[in-house]
């Protein structure tokens, strides 16, 4: 019997799709925290009908797959990930679909990066999303976790999503009948988000890049931007913030290998180099417990903990 890999390098071999596919292809080459082991297949469809070619595919062989946006909110475990990732990178385009006096209403494909439609909003002075500002990552994952910081959440601006299902099948989804909430959404990780409709409001353009350029220098202040991290460790725990928290029982700076508790904001954990996942894991678990012990309080994981462990 061939095994698994060779098995999944075989089905995607065949030129069913276009746009790119790699096999083992290593995931900390594509996360904002640069660790991770290896996908099986790493697949960037170019358009819709690849995609719907290889959701089709993936179904029919019992492939497991993982949509991939920016990376910038997961941790992959060192064993890598068994099955395919599907990346976004070629689904980037934003367009004004309609507009009165006081809004518009923008088509948004999900691999755009969120920091492109923040510019582009503030650009032509659409106001709604100025508190996303010095987000990474893409659309597509800030509408899945309902990405938000002062205020402001993606959920706000949110009209509809266009959802692939497993069959191919292209439906619209009402932002109202997904579920929001704090750093979370209902939908699951069988459904891709192709794009989502956003409505913003008209203002001048002053306004609304003063204050995108206000949240951002205090975006600076606040967190680690230029150090290699996924956000945010833990969910803040209701009305306390988790970040206080890990500075109070002490853990700000503290070090498991490559992996340090940032001294600027305590719940950004840093690559100061070759960290591994095993590293991080070990080093959210010695954070939560000393949390635990002090106060009592159970931190919930805010990055997504996902692939497998080394054998
Ligand atoms: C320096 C730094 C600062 C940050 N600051 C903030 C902050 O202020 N506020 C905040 O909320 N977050 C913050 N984050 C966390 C992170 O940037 C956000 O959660 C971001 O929205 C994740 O988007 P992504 O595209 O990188 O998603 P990924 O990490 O790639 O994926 C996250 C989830 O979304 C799913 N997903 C992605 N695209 C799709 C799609 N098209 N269809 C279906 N599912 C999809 C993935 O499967 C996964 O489950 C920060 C991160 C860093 C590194």
């Amino acid at each position: 019997m061939k095994n698994e890999n060779s098995r999944i390098q075989e089905i995607f071999s065949k030129s069913i799709f276009r746009g790119e596919v790699r096999f083992m292809e290593p995931m900390s080459d594509h996360t904002s925290l640069r660790i991770g082991g290896p996908a099986e297949v790493f697949t960037v469809p170019q358009d819709l009908i690849s995609l719907k070619n290889m959701r089709l595919t993936l179904k029919r062989e019992q492939i497991p797959f993982f949509t991939l946006g920016g990376g910038t909110n997961i941790l992959v475990r060192d064993g890598g990930m068994e099955g395919a990732v599907i990346s976004f990178n070629s689904f980037r385009k934003i367009e004004v679909l309609s507009e009165d006096d006081e809004y518009v209403q923008l088509s948004v494909e999900t691999g755009t990066p969120l920091q492109r439609l923040v510019n582009f909003s503030k650009e032509n002075g659409y106001s709604g999303l100025e508190g996303l500002v010095g987000i990474p990552g893409t659309v597509g994952g800030a509408i899945v976790g309902n990405a938000g910081a002062f205020g402001y959440e993606m959920k706000d601006v949110l009209v509809l999503v266009e959802i692939m299902n497993a069959e191919g099948e292209i439906g619209k989804c009402k932002a109202e009948k997904i579920d929001f909430g704090y750093r979370r959404s209902s939908i699951s990780s069988a459904e891709v988000i192709l794009s989502a409709e956003i409505r913003l409001k008209k203002d001048k353009k002053k306004n609304v890049s003063t204050k995108v350029e206000d949240f951002l220098q205090k975006k600076w202040k606040q967190q680690p931007i230029s150090e290699s991290s996924a956000g945010c460790v833990f969910k803040n725990p209701p009305e306390l913030y988790a970040g206080m928290l890990i500075d109070e029982v002490g853990c700000k700076g503290m070090r498991i290998g490559d992996v340090e508790v940032s001294t600027i904001h305590a719940n950004f954990f840093i690559n100061k180099g070759r960290a591994t996942a095993s590293d991080f894991l070990h080093l959210i678990n010695e954070v939560a417990h000393r949390v635990k012990e002090k106060f009592g309080v159970v931190l919930e994981p805010e990055i997504k903990i996902i692939g497998k462990d080394v054998n």
